[in-house]
């Protein structure tokens, strides 16, 4: 037997019980004749002394650190109690130590706040995942799961699993394909979502699907991105959007009530357009207020020509830093606004300064009338600062957003331990490029205009198309979108003419989804669904910023998992096998 109890078990009340422990040496400390380590698995650390015994004590001084052991003993009730630890009053005293494995020296301490760096805990990710710290991410993850599966399942959801290796039909982001060896010069790929496989699981009567799943996708990487990453994907027959809100606004609660003991009121809404003009932004950070004002009318024609020229003028007030903000910090954030990751030409303040003065670089230009105007469109009160930002609108707004959100973490105005979520809705459903001169779709390619919009989307104009507005809705927590989906198109001459909308002839759309249109001449029911990103979700309800820290094994920024060191050259015979020609360059 390795163990009657685990290491975090043992408590007063066990006193005098004869016990036997496994775990990993966490530390071992020499105390004259004494020797005591801290005994360590998943559940807990336990202390163990060895005392009276030569023999025991001497093999106990040789243990190293992460040795894996087994030790007999009696339990005592310790005279320097630690409170910090569950185990903290109690204390095994050792008859029996069996050594089960040695271990090398780790390459970094097995502590919350260790010292190993980045790269160094990816190599040895195994030794990572010991650390308490990691694993409370991994166990709170597997809670979530379970209660999303709950919840779906008592709603009358049905898990299905649909295949990793389909067809390549990259829209959005690029495909991860997978050679066919069977098929020669063919090629799988792995799905970015399983989108088509749920609406044709609504075709086929489900009614209501889930799936926690692996989702692929071969984009560079940003800081929180990773090529895999997983899904709660979902989808619903004979629903509108506002049965979808409902029910995963329900599953959100749900979640954040057995996870976190937190009620989540309800949530807002706020459509895709408000968000833009009031936070320069789709997934708008509620925790703090800080919103755009629109200040064409009141700067321009007073001679300033950087606002008269400008499409938009608009700014944000951020409230009682007047003092604090010293002329070395304006010129600091004109300076983090103009980086070219930001790209404004210039920023504007004006100051209302706790004694009743006003500055402000544009003062030449206007009035102190005219800056109280301004003001006044802000609520401003003495001790607030304004930050104006001008140029072409969607940019402008974009840079806004950004300072928004730069002040509103400076000022220590976004608390990750409290959540305010929204459903930002009414998206556009196509987005014109004038670059490649085409729509893109918003959401995907499945998304469905509005009911009422459906006439308009087969008959009319291009700038008809550039207004149509979807049925679609991304679930924004914090200023992270967690989640995201639409009502769908089920009607094939619907479906056809959007995809022509996106550039593909006939040919193509035959080629490449020529099974979901087929599909949809047997009888579609009305569809719709949504996926939450499972990784960030999990992230975000930690008030983490990094899914990295939630995900077993993950990539590093360059798509590599360093410790098994992927990806990595195939033998020749492999290639050969699988029809890809070997091209060795002198
Ligand atoms: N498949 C979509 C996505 O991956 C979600 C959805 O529309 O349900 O974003």
């Amino acid at each position: 037997m390795y163990r009657t109890h685990n290491c975090g078990a043992l408590r007063l009340s066990d006193a005098n019980k004869e016990v036997t422990l496994s775990g990993w040496v966490d530390a071992t400390r020499a105390f004259g004749p004494m020797t005591f380590v801290d005994l360590r698995d998943r559940y807990g650390i336990t202390q163990i002394v060895f005392e009276n015994n030569e023999v025991l004590n001497k093999k106990a001084t040789g243990l190293g650190r992460e040795f894996v052991i087994k030790v007999k003993g009696l339990v005592r009730e310790r005279t320097a109690k630690n409170p910090n630890r569950a185990t903290g009053d109690i204390e095994i005293v050792a008859q029996e130590l069996e050594i089960l494995n040695v271990s090398k020296t780790p390459p970094f301490t097995i502590k919350d706040d260790t010292d190993g760096g980045d790269d160094l805990r990816m190599k040895y990710r195994y030794l990572d995942l010991r650390r308490a710290a990691v694993q409370k991410n991994l166990f709170f993850r597997s809670q979530v799961a379970i209660e999303v599966r709950k919840y779906l399942s008592g709603e009358g959801f049905i898990e299905v699993e649909t295949p990793n290796l389909i067809k390549s039909t990259p829209e959005g982001a690029r495909d991860f394909v997978v050679p066919s060896r069977m098929n020669a010069g063919q090629f799988y790929a792995l799905p970015q979502s399983p989108q088509t496989f749920k609406q044709l699981l609504m075709v086929s009567g489900f009614d209501k699907y889930f799936q926690i799943v692996k989702c692929f996708r071969d984009e560079d990487l940003r800081a929180d991105r990773q090529p895999e990453f997983t899904q709660i994907d979902c989808e619903m027959a004979f629903v509108t959007q506002e049965d979808i809100l409902n029910t995963f606004e329900g599953l959100t609660k749900h979640v954040f009530k057995t996870a976190l003991g937190i009620d989540l009121p309800t949530f807002p809404r706020m459509t895709y357009d408000e968000a833009m003009k009031l936070y320069g932004s789709d997934k708008p950070d509620i925790r703090f207020g800080m919103s755009f004002v629109e200040l064409n009318d009141v700067t321009q024609n007073k001679g300033f020509s950087v606002f008269d020229s400008a499409e938009l003028v608009v700014g944000i007030c951020a409230k009682g830093v007047a003092t604090a903000y010293t002329n070395k910090i304006l010129s600091e954030l004109t300076d983090w606004v103009k980086r070219p990751q930001i790209g404004a030409k210039g920023l504007v303040y004006i100051k209302f300064e706790e004694d009743g003065t006003i500055k402000s670089p544009i003062s030449k230009f206007y009035s102190e009338e005219d800056l109280q105007a301004i003001g006044a469109r802000f609520g401003a009160q003495k001790g607030d600062v304004l930050f104006i930002l001008s140029g072409e609108t969607d940019k402008t707004r974009k840079q806004l957003n950004e300072l928004r959100l730069e002040l509103g973490s400076r000022m220590g105005l976004r608390n990750p331990a409290e959540f305010k979520p929204l459903w930002v809705v009414d998206f556009p459903l196509l987005e014109w490029d004038e670059e490649t001169q085409r729509f893109y779709a918003m959401h995907h390619p499945f998304t469905s205009p509005k009911r009422e919009q459906i006439p308009s989307m087969l008959n009319g104009d291009h700038e008809t198309m550039k207004n149509l507005r979807a049925d679609a809705y991304d679930l924004v927590l914090n200023g992270v979108e967690i989640g995201g989906g639409s009502i769908r198109i089920y009607d094939r001459d619907l479906q056809s003419k959007n995809f022509k909308l996106l550039g593909m002839t006939e040919e193509e759309a035959e080629a490449k989804f020529g099974f979901l249109l087929g599909a949809f001449e047997y009888g579609a029911p009305p569809h719709g669904g949504i996926a939450f990103g499972f990784d960030r979700l999990c992230a975000v309800m930690s008030g983490s910023n990094s899914i990295r820290d939630f995900i077993a094994f993950p990539k590093n920024n360059q798509g590599r998992d360093v410790m098994i060191d992927a990806p990595s050259v195939i033998d020749d015979k492999q290639l050969e096998e699988l029809n890809i020609a070997v091209t060795i360059e002198a």
